[in-house]
């Protein structure tokens, strides 16, 4: 998708892998200056080659007091992506209160603490900005194993509308994208099993999952001007799946 983000500084979060590092990618040749964070370092070291320029962050955004220190004073951001997240897979009957937790921390309040930081710096500096929340279609259907993730994503899709309410006066959009599977690290992991993946893609109308590329398009549309009246929505990239 040809955008232009000449002048603006975006903020990408779970940067160094799969849907985020595209991200990055794509904003850095739409022009935006790119803040990438992500908690391997070594991801940041290629990334930058790649996107020369790139401002890098190492955080581990579960950690409040961590992202706190690495971002507090990041000075002025246009547009973020909340993209970094786990998905921990439990059956609900042995559901753990570690992986609940390390789930919401990194999931839901990353979004809520990362968005405070930039949010504050854009009304205080009086400018428009796009916030999108990388959700996933299990915020509204989910499938064995994924009680806390899809209760994360689901917790998404409300803080997104509330976000947007409290944030539009100050011309601040927010919107999520939820999509299906996606080939990353994190889609083949969670559709390990060859028979489930098979009938899973078979149930979609378009019968495929979703690209990184599908993906990061409804990213940049939802940065974008070109989504200028669209806020506390989201955009389903789950090749029909909600549909059948
Ligand atoms: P990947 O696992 O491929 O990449 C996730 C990135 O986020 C990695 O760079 C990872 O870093 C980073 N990250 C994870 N936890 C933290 C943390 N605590 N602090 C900082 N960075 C962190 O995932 P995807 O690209 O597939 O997923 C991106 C988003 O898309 C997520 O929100 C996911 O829920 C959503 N999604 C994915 C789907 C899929 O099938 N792939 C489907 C629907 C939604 P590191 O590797 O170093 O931990």
């Amino acid at each position: 998708m040809k955008l232009n983000f000449k002048g603006l500084r975006a903020l990408v979060t779970g940067a160094g892998k799969g849907i985020g590092r595209d991200t990055v990618k794509a904003l850095h040749a739409s022009g935006a200056k790119v803040v990438a964070v992500t908690r391997t370092s070594a991801d940041l070291v290629s990334l930058a080659k790649e996107c020369p320029g790139i401002e890098p962050v190492c955080v581990d955004l579960g950690d409040w007091e961590a992202t706190e220190k690495a971002l507090g004073s990041i000075g002025p951001v246009d547009l973020l992506v909340n993209n970094a997240a786990v998905a921990l897979v439990q059956p609900f009957i042995e559901s753990t209160k570690e992986v609940f937790d390390r789930s919401f921390k990194v999931n839901v309040r990353s979004v809520l603490q990362v968005s405070q930081i930039v949010a504050k710096g854009m009304i205080s500096r009086g400018v428009p900005g796009s916030i999108v929340n990388v959700s996933s279609m299990v915020a509204y259907v989910t499938f064995p194993g994924l009680a806390t993730y899809s209760s994360t994503k689901g917790a998404i899709t409300m803080l997104t509308k509330a976000m947007a309410m409290e944030l539009g006066p100050h011309k601040i959009r927010v919107n999520s994208v939820n999509p299906t599977v996606v080939l990353t690290d994190m889609g083949k992991k969670v559709s390990a099993n060859p028979d489930f993946s098979k009938k899973l893609k078979e149930r979609h109308p378009l019968r495929k999952f979703a690209e990184v590329e599908d993906v990061v398009n409804s990213i940049l549309f939802l940065l974008s001007d070109s989504s200028a009246s669209t806020s506390g929505s989201g955009i389903l990239v789950d090749a029909g799946y909600l549909a059948s």
